[in-house]
């Protein structure tokens, strides 16, 4: 049997939106699932659209992801070059190629002279029944058009489709799909202009010189199919063709329609996996990585998205993963973006990290905070061992953790009014005096002596808790109060205590 040899080809026009990130993650399974290739081609042939850094960016994401390719511009290969302007060569013979044998012809028209036929016909189509009307080497004599080409006149060569043949497009996920020729146009294949060739017949050209088994992309390509096919066809490749298998549209998350970056925008969830700069207009989008999202949690995430294992498994490793793959389990239809599914995603993954490896990731995330937790290692680690159960992403972190550091300053307006009692500094006061007596400050020991004094006082319980929280906190969050107790210590309980009483004295 042939090696499976399976292919992500991004073209570089931005940062890689989630939903390519889920393509090549379906890429990935199914190659790795057949003990196959999984390769990286930057198709970078179209130079209006290239933008700088769009596949450094690429590169970054799946190294953040964890996913490494077999081949590729960064790591070389037996197919090399991997980038599709480095190619630029190896195409020329191929257009040649359907030249020679008719099946693609030179074209002159001017933008301005396609514009003004586009006002002329409705619906214009530049096919088989209006090719003999406009500028080509199909209705001009062939000395003219050698005398244009001579004459440095810049020209495009464009496939001709026979009108009324019958496309048959086999996808792995979709079933058969059939398409009359005569709804295609002749797509132009290269430019002179630049001297490259378009999408389509790099990308063909490229599936077969690199022995591509299966192209699996997003739907978005699926009426690309019936010309690659033809292409295929004019070339005599179709013993070779690869499988295609386009994959379902990701949704916004109500359902009706795309997903797009307005949807995060909207709703608050990135739409990219790692944050981007626009190289020219600055604009900063964020990332689910600079979010604090972890890279097994996304992985997970967008493996259900289009896919599922057959059954109500929804915590997958990467190689359980693998192991469950088929294409035959992807779906047809469009997958629901559900980001509040990828936050509890995030956090299941986030309570199986242990204390230490969230601690380290925690400091690495934020080397610019108050320097305490970097010096407190073991204390940074019982603390997040205490509020993980808390956090969604790891930057909420901080905001779960940050009391245990430094003290409050001021208190939550709402909560002194709900929970500072007029009898609060005088008992607090007494609590001080309590809690000095105290040797043994362990959350058990403390809390026991300070109930005994509750109850031998007959105080109210939830009034002093309540109070003493606020001290603490500066509001009503936070773990088990004789947790908070046994980590800030003894000296800085009771100062906490003391500024309280000072500070809420005075309103
Ligand atoms: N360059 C195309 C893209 O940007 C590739 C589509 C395909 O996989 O054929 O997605």
């Amino acid at each position: 049997m042939k090696r499976t040899r399976v292919r992500f080809a991004p073209s570089p026009t931005g940062p890689l939106h989630i939903g390519g990130v889920r393509t090549a993650l379906y890429n990935y399974l199914f190659a790795k699932k057949q003990e196959g290739d999984f390769i990286l081609r930057i198709e970078d042939t179209d130079s209006q659209r290239f933008v700088p850094g769009a596949e450094d960016y690429i590169i970054e994401v799946f190294s953040w992801l964890g996913l490494s390719f077999d081949e590729g511009p960064h790591v070389g290969g037996k197919y090399a070059p991997y980038r599709q302007s480095e190619r630029k060569e190896i195409y020329k013979q191929y257009v040649e190629q359907l030249l020679k044998a008719g099946k693609a012809y030179i074209a002159f028209d001017t933008p301005a002279q396609l514009e003004a036929k586009r006002t002329e016909v409705a619906n214009f189509q530049y096919d088989a029944s209006t090719r003999e009307t406009m500028t080509n080497s199909l209705t001009l004599p062939e000395a003219d058009v050698q005398q244009r080409i001579a004459s440095g006149e810049q020209y495009v060569v464009r496939i001709k489709i026979e009108p009324n043949q019958t496309i048959v497009v086999n996808d792995l996920i979709r079933g058969q799909v059939t398409v009359n020729s005569s709804v295609l146009d002749d797509k132009v294949l290269y430019k002179s202009a630049d001297e490259l060739p378009t999408y389509h017949l790099a990308n063909i050209v490229d599936d077969h010189l690199m022995e591509i088994t299966h192209v699996i992309r997003g739907e978005e390509w699926l009426p690309s199919a019936p010309l690659h096919v033809t292409l295929y066809n004019y070339f005599g490749w179709t013993d070779t063709m690869p499988q295609f298998a386009h994959l379902p549209l990701l949704l916004k998350p109500e359902g009706n329609g795309k997903l797009s970056k307005r949807d995060g925008d909207r709703l608050g969830f990135p739409v990219f996996p790692l944050q981007w700069a626009d190289p020219v207009t600055g604009e900063i989008s964020s990332g689910y990585r600079e979010k604090g999202y972890l890279p097994e949690a996304m992985l997970n995430f967008l493996s259900l998205l289009g896919w599922n294992p057959g059954n109500d498994q929804e915590i997958l490793s990467l190689e359980d993963a693998i192991n469950l793959f088929s294409l035959e389990k992807c779906s047809k239809s469009g997958a629901k973006f559900d980001y509040k599914k990828g936050e509890w995603f995030n956090h299941q993954y986030i309570q199986q990290k242990s204390n230490e490896e969230l601690a380290e990731m925690f400091l690495n995330r934020h080397c610019g905070l108050d320097p305490q937790p970097r010096n407190d290692k073991d204390k940074l680690v019982k603390v997040v061992g205490l509020v993980k159960d808390r956090i969604t992403y790891l930057s909420d972190l901080w905001e779960q953790a940050s009391f245990f550091f430094i003290a409050p300053t001021t208190y939550d307006e709402k909560t002194v009014q709900k929970r500072w009692k007029p009898e609060s500094p005088e008992q607090l006061t007494e609590l001080i005096g309590i809690l000095q007596g105290i040797d043994d400050f362990s959350a058990q020991n403390t809390e026991q002596v300070v109930m005994q004094w509750i109850t031998s006082k007959e105080y109210h319980l939830g009034n002093i808790m309540n109070a003493f929280r606020l001290a603490l906190v500066g509001e009503s969050k936070g773990p088990h109060l004789f947790d908070i107790t046994e980590i800030i210590g003894k000296e800085e309980t009771v100062a906490r205590l003391e500024r309280a009483i000072k500070i809420l004295n005075i309103k």
